[in-house]
């Protein structure tokens, strides 16, 4: 019992990490499903879209066969409406709200049609906004995730010159790097991110990190504004005893190795616990079972009822063979010479709300133990608060404090996405660079008087 590289051969690799919601097969399924769309009036799908989709008008165009402006009325609102149509949970979004799940029927598939009019636009490079020429202004952003790209094409469109700087290789955040590999592949994280470029003025530029190569005091003084969407940090500890064992592990450097490296070079264990029960403990599960764990098992201190994951991703964990275990957290991780080998864990009941208003886990004194060679941590994440903290920006915990349009209390300098909220969807993240780019632009304009 150990954790191995290469479990399975490289077909049934490449099989377990192929795309999960395969696209339409023939465009006559696309018409199909887009003449069924009701249009509704003040529609309930738009109002769930944090992008504000405008959702029967560019099902409307597939319709009537107008792909092309299918796509720019999903661009316009939501830039990386391409890969939000792969990873958003539509569920409780604009699915979950369409009209047909009042009738008792299966909703639009809205994310496969919205899927189906970006993946052509991309594939075939369609030239959909043009920018207006550059004004001589000057914008760096910082991190080339979901906000920053969103900001960066919304502020290039009206002519700002953006430079985007990158600690990673490939832009695309966590979308790129974060997110379990059959849900969006690397080869369509590449070409969205150059799609989005494309407009012209926006300049990416990788391998730099802020308070390493690059710091916040120059780049405020060689633009005229900063952007800040550094997402959240690192891994939340479980502080129990043997969290130091060898194959105890935290789930984003886990997808992280999976994101950037070959999957049959990415080792796991026989005998796998994920503790969470959040989207990136779902990702960690199923992909440690697709790699070729024999045994994985989930826990989550609550129930069923207070869980972060949706249904469907519970589903998807439950298909794939997962274990479930509720009420349950971890208390100790057993080693045999310095491995991880036994997971011991107390049996929890609920009590009174917490602060998030769910019910609190509390611990009954009973445990129970698993025998297992990998524990994987997701617990959540915590912020860059050192990061936020050396660079006097004013945040609570490490979450960086905004007004209403995007600014710290550093002039000139905004920001968004999960570095302020602390971690929510791809597609809220999008939203939040749009916005911070509105503020950008009104904070130029008053600047410069133009
Ligand atoms: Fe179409 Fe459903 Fe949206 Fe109504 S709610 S416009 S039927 S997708």
């Amino acid at each position: 019992m150990s954790i191995q590289n290469s479990r399975l051969s490289s077909e049934d690799l490449e099989k377990n990490f192929s795309d999960l919601h395969p696209p339409f097969d023939h465009p006559e399924g696309a018409l199909l499903e887009a003449n069924r769309c009701i249009n509704c009036f003040d529609a309930p799908c738009t109002k769930l879209c944090p992008t504000s989709i405008q959702i029967p008008l560019f099902i409307k165009q597939i319709a009537s066969g107008n792909l092309k402006g299918s796509a720019h009325t999903i661009f316009s609102s939501n830039i990386m409406g391409g890969g939000c149509s792969k990873v958003c949970p539509v569920e409780k979004l604009c699915e979950g709200a369409c009209v047909y799940n009042l009738l008792e029927e299966t909703p639009i598939a809205i994310a496969k049609l919205q899927r189906y009019a970006t993946e052509k636009a991309i594939d075939e490079q369609w030239k959909l906004f043009t920018r207006k020429p550059s004004n001589g202004k000057k914008v760096a952003i910082v991190g080339a995730g979901p906000a920053g790209l969103s900001c960066a094409h919304s502020l290039s469109l009206e002519g700002v010159d953006v430079t985007v700087f990158e600690k990673e290789a490939k832009g695309g955040g966590l979308m790129t790097y974060g997110v379990a590999a059959y849900k969006v592949t690397p080869e369509f994280c590449e070409a969205e991110v150059k799609y989005i470029t494309s407009i012209g003025g926006i300049e990416i530029k990788y391998n730099q990190e802020l308070g390493k190569t690059i710091h916040l005091d120059e780049l405020r003084k060689k633009h005229d504004a900063v952007f800040l969407g550094i997402g959240v940090g690192i891994a939340r500890g479980l502080q129990i005893p043997g969290e130091e064992l060898q194959g105890v592990e935290d789930a984003i450097s886990f997808i992280y190795n999976l994101r950037t490296s070959d999957y049959s070079k990415v080792g796991v264990g026989d005998n796998v616990a994920v503790i969470g029960m959040g989207m990136t403990a779902i990702d960690a599960a199923t992909q440690s079972k697709r790699l070729g764990a024999k045994e994985v098992t989930l826990l989550y201190r609550r129930t069923e009822q207070e869980k972060p994951c949706t249904d469907v991703e519970l589903e998807l964990a439950r298909l794939d063979g997962c274990n479930i275990l509720w009420l349950s957290a971890p208390k100790e991780i057993i080693g045999e010479n310095g491995k991880a080998k036994k997971l011991v864990c107390s049996k929890m009941k609920l009590g009174a709300p917490d602060a998030s208003g769910r019910k609190s886990p509390v611990d009954t004194g009973e445990t129970f133990e698993l025998e297992v060679d990998m524990v994987i941590k997701a617990a959540g994440q915590i912020p860059f608060e050192d990061l936020v903290t050396k660079s006097a920006i004013e945040n609570k915990e490490g979450k960086i404090k905004i007004d209403k349009s995007g600014k710290t209390n550093i002039p000139g300098v905004f920001s968004g996405g999960d570095a302020v909220n602390g971690g929510k969807e791809v597609v809220d993240a999008v939203q939040a660079g749009k916005d911070a780019a509105e503020g950008i632009l009104e904070y130029l304009k008053k600047q410069t008087g133009k």
